[in-house]
């Protein structure tokens, strides 16, 4: 068997969500709620609301992490927020190359392979994403994208590729309420394992989340799958008794 036991990580993605009194409500009842978890636990939020969230976390068991980051170090870049800025805010892992940025902000797999980089080199986590969208799952071509997405960052990274988190999004997954099916979704898992097994030793180690509509009533059919090693939640992220029941499935 080996030594495949590892943590779940279940993250979760509040997108353009929240305000200071629903953030502090929300943390609170996910503290008060998940003092038993086992898995690991992180919230993605929005970058001004870090602050807070740095110090509604302190001393719990739930990670911070932020949802973008520069590619570049620091200088003339209006807008921009950069790893090492994100870093004095404690923030451990960061989501890049979501579908949501490559679809409305034009991110190219180059691109996403530069950020994921640069968080590395921030001594952050980047949570690195890939996914079909419907018309390319339509074609036959999931594997073709997935791996072609990965491969980008394979190739930029090297050996620090141990280093980051993947989570497979099928786009048409996210935000719809249509989950894959834990064979769908296993299915690419096992299929991004092997191409990180082709790159590092170390690919085992790696953590390959699900996302896309995981919910309390699917969540632990997923989870259980072999190489399903937690979830990126967007939607039941924002509700403490959804996202802790999730959390609560995570063998
Ligand atoms: C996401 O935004 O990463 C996501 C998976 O969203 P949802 O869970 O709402 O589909």
């Amino acid at each position: 068997m080996g030594c495949r036991v590892k943590k779940k990580l279940i993250a979760g993605n509040w997108k353009m969500n929240g305000s200071l009194a629903a953030n502090d409500a929300l943390v609170k009842a996910l503290v008060a709620g998940m003092a038993a978890s086992t898995c690991h636990v992180a919230l993605c939020v929005p970058s001004v609301y870090l602050a807070q969230c740095q110090a509604l976390m302190a001393g719990t068991a739930i990670d911070l992490g932020a949802q973008d980051l520069s590619q570049h170090e620091a200088g003339a870049f209006t807008g921009e927020i950069s790893g090492a800025m994100l870093k004095e805010f404690g923030v451990r892992y960061c989501i890049v190359g979501h579908s949501e940025r490559r679809q409305y902000h034009g991110e190219t797999d180059a691109l996403v392979a530069a950020k994921t980089q640069r968080a590395l080199a921030s001594g952050i986590t980047p949570i690195v994403c890939v996914g079909e969208t419907l018309a390319e799952r339509e074609a036959g071509k999931t594997e073709e994208v997935v791996k072609r997405q990965l491969a980008a960052v394979i190739h930029a990274n090297g050996h620090c590729i141990s280093e980051i988190v993947v989570a497979y999004e099928p786009v048409w997954a996210i935000g719809t309420g249509k989950t894959a099916t834990t064979e769908q979704a296993q299915q690419v898992h096992a299929v991004l394992r092997a191409q990180l097994k082709a790159a590092t030793n170390q690919a085992d180690r790696i953590h390959i989340l699900y996302g896309g509509s995981m919910n309390a009533a699917n969540a632990a059919q997923l989870l259980a799958q072999p190489d399903i090693d937690g979830g990126l939640v967007g939607g039941a992220s924002l509700k403490a008794p959804d996202f802790l029941s999730i959390i609560a499935s995570a063998p």
